[in-house]
């Protein structure tokens, strides 16, 4: 087997586990691994460590299938995509969902799988060089273990780039998809637009976070800003608010919510079409207030390097949400910032409230829902931070 020999002393956080081998730890390769071959990987000393899917163009120079002496093939994604699958089983079969995320990464031991469940359609997004190579492997055993009939690529990210590949979508297996999808959350039913919409169609990841705005929804006037196809608004309507406002910048997010909305037989909601930096600003100097605001914006720094930049965009949009709420209202915010800490983001939302001049203090820290594990070993996978602020009456 090809194998990658680490510069001395750069076995210590594969030692802890960390999946990710950066390339500047690496000392020299012996044989001539291709993109996304398996390497076994070893200290300058020679001791095994690892075995590992090599990605020549990325930083991330290879990535850690197993941290024993196995082979990496069929049978390797059957076992890890078949524990991904019953890890999820119980969430399934309470009937909270018929949606769920059925592989998260790293976090499943399977680096640059992602695998979302829509009823008996998967859909599949590869990020790195490790997993496109077992695309077809990884496609077979996701379809034995969820026993779903289709299998569909959305392959279609960004950071595909960052491994020296192309886009990619299209049918891996079954039956092409139908016209539309119709998912259940909560009692509520979501269309989801698999072949263009946002990640593989749906954010399930605020599944849980939804269900809190919704029991905190009661009679309250609530804003929901970069609402997408309604996840958090449709469940404030359930909930009982008394009134809803939703922004999006997205025509079509926008018209997909309106359309859930009314599928679901709620009660009207107001649909602004804009950018929330500016719709925030508008509502600010026309006077408006609310009691609850959400604040799920997308990535603004997918990693550290932007870490600046977008801490300033999350203080601006936090400090005009606090300013939007009376008192004894609510704010949940969130970061699905890579390349926001937690602390980093506590910080910023502290911040926005004091140059807001309101006292608010955290009544919870909110998280991706639990089909999206955070292993120990890899805290990189908790992505998505949230809080839960009040302010003083
Ligand atoms: N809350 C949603 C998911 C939000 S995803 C849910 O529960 O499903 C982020 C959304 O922000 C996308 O729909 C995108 O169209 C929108 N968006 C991105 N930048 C924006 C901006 N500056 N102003 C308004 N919406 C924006």
């Amino acid at each position: 087997m090809h194998k990658l020999i680490l510069r001395p002393g750069r076995e210590r956080s594969l030692k802890r586990r960390h999946p990710w081998i950066f390339s500047g730890a690496v000392g020299r390769v012996d044989g001539e691994p291709g993109r996304g071959d398996t390497v076994e990987v070893r200290s300058s000393g020679g001791e095994f460590l690892a075995v590992a899917a090599y990605s020549p163009s990325s930083q991330i120079r290879a990535r850690v299938w197993d941290w024993k002496e196995r082979a990496i093939d069929a049978g390797f994604f059957r076992e890890r995509i078949l524990r991904a699958s019953k890890l999820r089983s119980a969430l399934l079969e309470s009937g909270m969902t018929d949606a769920v995320r059925l592989v998260h990464g790293e976090s499943d031991g399977l680096p640059g799988v992602t695998a979302d469940r829509y009823r008996d359609i998967v859909v599949l997004q590869l990020t790195s060089a490790g997993a496109e190579r077992w695309r077809a492997e990884i496609t077979d055993a996701l379809l034995q273990a969820s026993g779903a009939a289709t299998v569909w690529d959305r392959s279609d990210t960004e950071v595909r780039a960052l491994e020296g590949m192309e886009p990619r979508t299209g049918l891996l297996h079954g039956a092409p998809l139908p016209e539309t999808l119709i998912l259940h959350e909560h009692d509520l039913s979501f269309r989801v637009e698999i072949e263009r919409g946002h990640k593989t169609g749906f954010y399930l990841d605020q599944r849980d976070n939804r269900l809190r705005l919704r029991a905190m929804a009661s009679g309250c006037e609530v804003l929901d800003c970069f609402c997408y196809s309604g996840g958090f608004a449709l469940n404030a309507l359930a909930g009982g608010a008394r009134a809803v406002t939703a922004v999006d910048s997205s025509g079509a997010a926008l018209e997909l919510a309106r359309a859930n909305a009314e599928s679901n037989r709620l009660p009207a909601a107001e649909w602004v079409e804009g950018d929330v930096f500016q719709v925030l600003r508008r509502f600010r100097d026309q006077g408006r207030v609310f009691d609850r605001v959400v604040l799920d914006p997308p990535k603004f720094a997918p990693t550290g390097a932007q870490a600046e930049r977008a801490a300033r965009a999350y203080k601006d949009i936090n400090l005009l949400a606090f300013k939007l709420l009376r008192p004894g209202g609510a704010l949940m915010t969130f970061s699905c910032s890579g390349g926001i800490s937690a602390d980093l983001f506590q910080k910023i939302v502290a911040g926005a409230a004091l140059d807001a001049g309101v006292d608010a203090r955290i009544a919870d820290w909110l998280h991706a829902a639990a089909d999206h594990p955070v292993t120990l070993n890899f805290p990189e996978g908790e992505y998505l931070k949230g809080l839960l602020c009040r302010v003083a009456q």
